[in-house]
């Protein structure tokens, strides 16, 4: 297994590669051999406050004096950009988390670059309008960027989901502060040499890599930040919320999920089979609309079961930069350390392991990999039913008819999305209805494009990215009042 030199990266301010202030460096880990690959500076507060500037400055300066036609284009040349350089884009994606290079170079990448053409054609076309009020007034909105937009992001997507905030931001006219993950932080730096390969003005996109309890935290308090899209953990984002109320930041919050992945007893069980297993194992299960509660009707239950324990047991893990794996390494020792203790829970509290359970071995001795672990037997109140694993394990549960899937399917604290397995439209189209989710999946799972919204019910979080509905989060309306009384 190969792995880069170690590397020293350093923060993207104003189109200056800087040092931290203080001095100070993150070790980036390669999970799959737990190799030191890169250092990176850590941003403190004065870092910020020249990062906040610069956006400041380029956001009244050169960025609004682009007609939004330009701003378009640029936008959808940061996409051309990334697809010229995906081979090195993704290879530093799977190095830093651990995932197939299959995914981050024919998915992950190419749906990034994507994003950034889908808003790059919007730019021009985000548009006010003329209000019919009483009274002689010409009277109309305007939609205006809303300023500085601080994008947090998690690691398991990287550069796909700075891409869902940093292509609608842009496309709007704001600019942007980028803190990536401290596991996971080359991709948006790589970004940030994109955006300046592409000619963006200098301050209009800016990435700090940091610590979220210290530089997370300042960036949501700073007063130099008007809002803040954030992706990551629910308790995260609670504090974000608690901690953004004192300036009054605008906030969407992306978060956490359980969802329910439904199989009728009518459904194509084949599909049903193969839609489960996608369902959780990809990404590792580090997929925030992992469909990690597999809920299947009890009259097909063992048989589905013996089938997909099988199934399940067939799936190697392998080198991450090998172009034939599809299973890799977990993100970092302490994600191995949590989907271990949650599978030892599950066993305390008597459900059933059909597959996996353990941390496994590529044949290096090395890498957080963990088994495709498979719980049966799982009920309601089980921990493994209730808590976010956000790993590489389903559990299983089963209902009698459609009323009791829909109601375990709703029974979580979580909506981000959920799935149902069957040859029936009628039922299909009822239970979506029924279904607390942003996304429902009818026959399938984990499709996505830019042009459809993505984002939580419930405790999942509120907002949505892609899609013109993203566009909201990224502009404030005013209202223009003109006295044509003659
Ligand atoms: P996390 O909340 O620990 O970290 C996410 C980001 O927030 C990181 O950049 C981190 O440094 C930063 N951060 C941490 N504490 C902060 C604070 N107090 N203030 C500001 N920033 C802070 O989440 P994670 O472990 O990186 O990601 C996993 C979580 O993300 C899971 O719960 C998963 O479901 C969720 N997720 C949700 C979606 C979605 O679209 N809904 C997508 C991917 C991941």
């Amino acid at each position: 297994m190969t792995t880069a030199a170690i590397e020293h990266k350093k923060l993207f301010i104003d189109n200056q590669w800087r040092d931290a202030s203080g001095g100070r460096t993150v070790e980036v880990i390669n999970p799959a051999t737990e190799d030191v690959i890169a250092t990176v500076a850590s941003a403190e507060r004065g870092d910020l406050d020249a990062a906040v500037a610069a956006a400041r400055a380029a956001l009244h300066g050169p960025w609004s004096a682009l007609s939004a036609r330009e701003r378009g284009r640029l936008v959808r040349r940061i996409g051309e950009r990334l697809l010229e350089r995906a081979d090195d884009i993704a290879r530093l994606e799977t190095l830093h988390n651990g995932k197939p290079i299959f995914e981050s170079r024919q998915i992950e990448i190419p749906a990034a670059a994507e994003c950034f053409e889908y808003y790059g054609g919007w730019a021009d076309k985000v548009m006010g309008e003329t209000i019919p009020v009483k009274g002689n007034y010409l009277t109309y909105t305007l939609r205006e960027p809303v300023g500085v937009v601080a994008a947090i992001v998690p690691w398991n997507f990287p550069l796909l989901l700075a891409a869902w905030k940093v292509a609608p931001a842009l496309a709007c006219g704001n600019t942007v502060i980028v803190k990536p993950a401290s596991q996971t932080p080359l991709t948006a730096l790589a970004l940030a040499e994109v955006a300046a390969e592409v000619g963006l003005p200098a301050g209009v996109l800016n990435v700090l890599t940091g610590p979220g309890s210290s530089l997370g935290q300042a960036i949501v308090e700073h007063p130099g930040i008007d809002k803040i899209a954030f992706t990551g953990d629910t308790g995260t984002g609670k504090a974000i919320m608690r901690s953004a109320a004192d300036t009054l930041k605008k906030i969407t919050l992306e978060l956490g999920g359980k969802s329910p992945n439904i199989v009728l007893p009518d459904a194509d069980l084949d599909a049903a089979l193969r839609g489960a297993t996608t369902g959780i194992f990809y990404g590792k299960g580090e997929v925030c609309a992992a469909g990690s509660r597999l809920l299947v009707d009890r009259s097909i239950k063992d048989q589905f079961m013996e089938k997909l324990a099988a199934r399940v047991r067939k799936m190697v893990a392998g080198d991450p930069l090998d172009p034939k794996t599809r299973y890799g390494a977990l993100a970092s020792k302490k994600q191995l350390e949590t989907v271990q203790r949650y599978v030892a829970t599950a066993r305390q509290e008597g459900a059933a392991l059909v597959a996996g359970g353990d941390r496994l071995d590529i044949g290096t001795g090395k890498g957080y990999f963990f088994q495709p672990t498979v719980f049966d037997q799982v009920t309601p109140a089980m921990t493994i039913a209730r808590e976010e694993i956000f790993g590489p394990v389903l559990a299983t549960i089963d209902f009698a008819d459609l009323d009791e899937a829909i109601a375990r399917a709703n029974d979580t604290q979580y909506g981000l999305a959920a799935a149902v397995w069957t040859k029936d439209i009628k039922k299909a189209h009822y239970v979506a209805r029924k279904l607390q989710a942003g996304t429902i999946w009818i026959n399938t799972y984990n499709v996505y494009d830019t042009a459809a919204p993505f984002g939580g019910y419930k405790a999942s979080g509120f907002g949505r990215e892609m899609s013109a509905h993203a566009l909201e989060h990224y502009t404030q309306v005013k209202s223009v009042w003109v006295d044509l009384g003659m």
